[in-house]
């Protein structure tokens, strides 16, 4: 039996936390925050996400979850429609959003099932304990120790423990600025239920029906832009001019319902190592994701199965630290595509979203171009839906937990 530190309780901290509880191993699971619900969450869960949850016996978990099948994808230019593509677009299951916090309220009651879980909410990790040249703990910022053969850090894209442990992060593109705006449902059930990208006006933003049947809307934010301010009394109308009809009229009716967004940054990248005697990152913290093509939780949640399988089969200082470097070596080729596919996608909305000409003429001939770029766009969608094959292990039971 191992002793574990899992910091952070996302999808890479839970999933790891609870197979590790499983296999018998002790693991203290620390989280900063004392509740899952936050002002923003990603949804998207993609086939390979669900395959994810399968590995750890949850096959059908998204669908006892409040969730929403995504109708398709649709990309509108100029308020017109370039092309719509229907889920499940020839896999097995559909995206699916999911109410990112009461799958992670879920993942945790599994886990406390478990004899040797502890459970250290509202306790935010302050610094890495070392030990003849090992990392051999955290110390918490009340001041308690918590010593580990191995500490995991899946503490989220701007971790801590990935600055202190000396892992440098190989940013990759340029950063992302966005505000994130929610309309509480219930909305028209005419409204379409798919997940839209909007270009406009030089403004590149998404409109999107989330798992409660609230409407979430991003507005990517740009440096020569002159944005008003988050309170602004225009955003409603800001927003409106980018949305697809139906979705405007809506925001139009019930503008005074629209919430004040929510900034969030994303910048990109992989840690040089994921791993250094005695600690191992996982998710975000080792490769923080875009939010192009929603691909976090998922990578996020593959991360954590593998590195649990691994993990859990070694039995001393030596096999744990060959262990972290055996996760890093199968995880890094499915990240490495993830983020070049989504840059590949960011950059072409990108050159669309800002080229005038470019934009118009799409619009002009939407019902000419549209099938075009639909199968251009369509025959990327492969990976960044399904994952690497052979990126898992092989599933060796199907225990429904
Ligand atoms: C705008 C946007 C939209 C997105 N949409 C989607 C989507 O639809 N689908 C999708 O798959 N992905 C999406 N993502 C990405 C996804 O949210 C992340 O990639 C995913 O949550 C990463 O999981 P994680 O477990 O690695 O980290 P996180 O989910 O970030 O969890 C890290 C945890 O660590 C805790 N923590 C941090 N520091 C400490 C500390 N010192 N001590 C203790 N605890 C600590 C935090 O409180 C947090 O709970 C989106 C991202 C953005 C920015």
């Amino acid at each position: 039996m191992n002793r574990f530190v899992v910091v952070g309780a996302g999808p890479a901290g839970l999933s790891v936390a609870l197979q590790l509880a499983r296999d018998g191993h002790a693991v203290a699971l620390v989280e900063a925050s004392r509740q899952f619900s936050r002002q923003f969450r990603g949804e998207a869960l993609m086939p390979c996400g669900i395959e994810a949850l399968a590995h750890l016996g949850l096959a059908n978990l998204h669908r006892q979850l409040p969730h929403r099948s995504l109708a398709g994808w649709s990309v509108w230019v100029e308020g017109r429609q370039l092309f719509h593509v229907a889920e499940p677009m020839g896999s097995l299951q559909p995206c699916t959003l999911v109410a990112q916090e009461a799958l992670l309220e879920h993942l945790l009651e599994l886990a406390q099932q478990q004899p040797r879980f502890r459970w250290l909410p509202g306790q935010a990790v302050k610094r890495l304990l070392q030990r003849d040249g090992r990392i051999s703990g955290v110390e918490l910022a009340g001041g308690e120790a918590l010593e580990a053969d191995l500490v995991i850090g899946c503490d989220g894209r701007g971790s801590l423990l990935r600055r202190q442990a000396g892992l440098t992060l190989q940013a990759s593109g340029v950063g992302l600025e966005l505000l994130w705006f929610k309309l509480p449902g219930p909305l028209p059930a005419e409204l379409d239920g798919s997940f839209n990208t909007l270009l406009a006006g030089g403004q590149i933003g998404s409109a999107c029906i989330g798992a409660r049947g609230e409407l979430q809307l991003a507005w990517l934010l740009q440096a020569d832009q002159d944005t008003p301010p988050a309170e602004s009394q225009l955003w409603p109308e800001r927003l409106a001019q980018l949305l697809p009809p139906p979705f405007a009229a809506v925001l139009h009716k019930r503008a005074g319902e629209l919430s004040t967004p929510q900034r969030v940054s994303v910048q990109v990248g992989m840690a040089s190592s994921w791993h250094t005697p005695g600690l191992l990152l996982l998710g975000d913290a080792a490769h923080p994701m875009s939010p192009v093509r929603a691909q976090g939780i998922n990578m996020a949640l593959r991360d954590g199965v593998v590195a649990g399988q691994l993990l859990s089969r070694a039995d001393s200082a030596e096999t744990l630290d060959a262990a972290a470097a055996q996760v890093e070596q199968q995880r890094r080729p499915e990240i490495r595509r993830m983020q070049a596919l989504q840059s590949q996608e960011a950059r072409q909305g990108h050159l669309v979203g800002h080229n005038a000409v470019l934009r118009h003429s799409l619009a002009r001939l939407a019902p000419l171009l549209g099938p075009v770029t639909r199968g251009i766009w369509r025959q990327r969608q492969g990976p960044l839906r399904e994952g690497l094959a052979g990126a898992l292990p092989q599933r060796t039971n199907s225990i429904s937990w």
